[in-house]
């Protein structure tokens, strides 16, 4: 069995390991094993970085976290360089903060899954369970912290295999996507991240089984979605996801395309590219009951639902902006009451030019055009409180826009003139 120790030493902090060190120590004297798992092993194989840090203990989890956080030379719980501990009772499980890395410990356990899409029943159980649970071999690896064997790799299922020839990602038994099916979002997700390819038998059985999805709750889908928006090209995933029919799985009318490759790629482009601007672009061509559909099925809520639910009036006040001749103060009046976010979105998706140049002449200066004369100015200069005061602050934004007004003087001018009229 391969010793990873001299990688680890190369590859991660001193300190982490300095860390681990303390911590295997810890758990065998309380008679336990301890283990770094999943992604950090993953990476750690690949050279990757990565700052999560998951550790399975054969044991008790709190006990060892709470060891840890009185532990000599290692810092209690509000000393200032040592860890920061939270203990989470209720699940068993306890997170370490060590400046940026975060390390989260957990006993190891066996998991049943009762029904499809259900969260499982756990229990306690060996490293070798812990590992049997994991969507995938190349995620299912360990490498054990005792002190007599720090640094051995467990590999059960052939994951560094998988990593370093096959570069595939292999589902662990026939009913994985079964049991879990946010597990088809994150093979794509990895397969795409890593340049890999899913593995014949796991390609089938995804193919299958991808109406599983449909057993998995709105925010188990919305979160595994807002972690493929986060990689460096989600619409890598979303094409392949739509290939394989997954995509169609989540909502009929989804589409992984080349128009969403290029308006995904301009947004990053512009750097204002984030999951929330990726996912009203993914619903920019759906009609308002589609959108409905979308925002009940991911639950989605808040202000990204508002401005989803936004989208479609937006868009039918686009051919509006579609004039050269437009003065500024109309564009602010067409577009004053949609929210800046919402706005962006538009602008990368039409293809009218001139309507994406209004939108971001809006976004990047116009609603930031301020009056020189404020409310109480107004009010010196005799208008008195209401709905009428809005109106004239409202003219001399617009007549500010359009460059009628640039100084205070042409303001109270204008104040004068409006208050004259009535
Ligand atoms: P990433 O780099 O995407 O964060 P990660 O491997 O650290 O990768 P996490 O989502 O933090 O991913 O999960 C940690 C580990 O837990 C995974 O490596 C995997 O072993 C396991 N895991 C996560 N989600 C599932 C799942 N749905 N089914 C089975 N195992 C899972």
């Amino acid at each position: 069995m391969e010793n990873l120790a001299l990688k680890m030493q190369e590859r991660l902090p001193a300190e982490l390991i300095a860390f681990l060190r303390i911590a295997g120590k810890g758990a065998e004297a309380r008679g336990q094993r301890l283990y770094l798992v999943g992604g950090a092993v993953r990476d750690l194989l690949l050279g990757r970085p990565n700052l999560d840090f998951d550790l399975v203990v054969e044991g008790d989890a709190l006990a060892l976290a709470r060891w840890l956080a009185k532990g000599e030379g290692i810092g209690g719980e509000n000393e200032k360089g040592g860890e920061r501990v939270t203990v989470h009772r209720k699940f068993g499980t306890a997170k370490l903060r060590r400046g940026s890395l975060n390390i989260d410990l957990v006993t190891a356990r066996s998991e049943t899954y009762a029904k499809p899409g259900a969260l499982p029943t756990v229990q306690p159980g060996t490293i070798r369970d812990d590992l049997l649970r994991r969507d995938f071999s190349i995620n299912a690896m360990a490498i054990d912290l005792s002190p007599g064997s720090f640094g051995r790799l467990l590999d059960p299922h052939s994951g560094r295999s998988d990593l370093e020839q096959g570069r595939i990602i292999r589902i662990l038994h026939e009913r994985s996507f079964i049991d879990d099916a946010t597990r088809i979002l994150r093979a794509l997700r990895y397969e795409q991240r890593l340049g890999f390819k899913l593995e014949k038998n796991t390609e089938r059985l995804l193919r299958k089984h991808k109406s599983m999805l449909d057993t998995i709750s709105g925010d188990r889908v919305r979160h595994e979605l807002e972690l493929i928006l986060k990689e460096d090209r989600p619409e890598k995933i979303l094409e392949r996801a739509q290939a394989l029919g997954v995509l169609q799985q989540l909502h009929p009318s989804l589409r992984g395309n080349g128009w969403l490759a290029e308006v995904f790629g301009e947004a990053r482009q512009k750097a204002i590219a984030d999951p929330a601007l990726y996912l009203l672009l993914i619903v920019y061509h759906l009609s308002e009951e589609e959108i409905e559909r979308f925002i009940a099925r991911l639950k989605i809520v808040g202000e990204l639902g508002r401005n989803m639910r936004q989208m479609p009036r937006l868009k039918g006040d686009l051919p509006a902006l579609a004039d050269h001749a437009l003065p500024p103060s109309s564009i602010y009046r067409l577009l004053k009451h949609y929210p800046p976010g919402l706005i962006a979105a538009c602008a990368l998706a039409s293809d009218t030019p001139i309507v994406r140049h209004h939108l971001e002449l809006y976004n990047n200066q116009l609603r930031y055009v301020k009056t020189f004369l404020d409310g109480e100015d107004l009010k010196r200069l005799g208008v008195k409180p209401g709905p009428r005061l809005g109106r004239v602050l409202e003219t001399l934004r617009e007549a500010k826009l359009d460059g009628q007004v640039s100084t205070r003087e042409d303001e109270e001018a204008l104040t004068r003139q409006l208050m004259g009229r009535n």
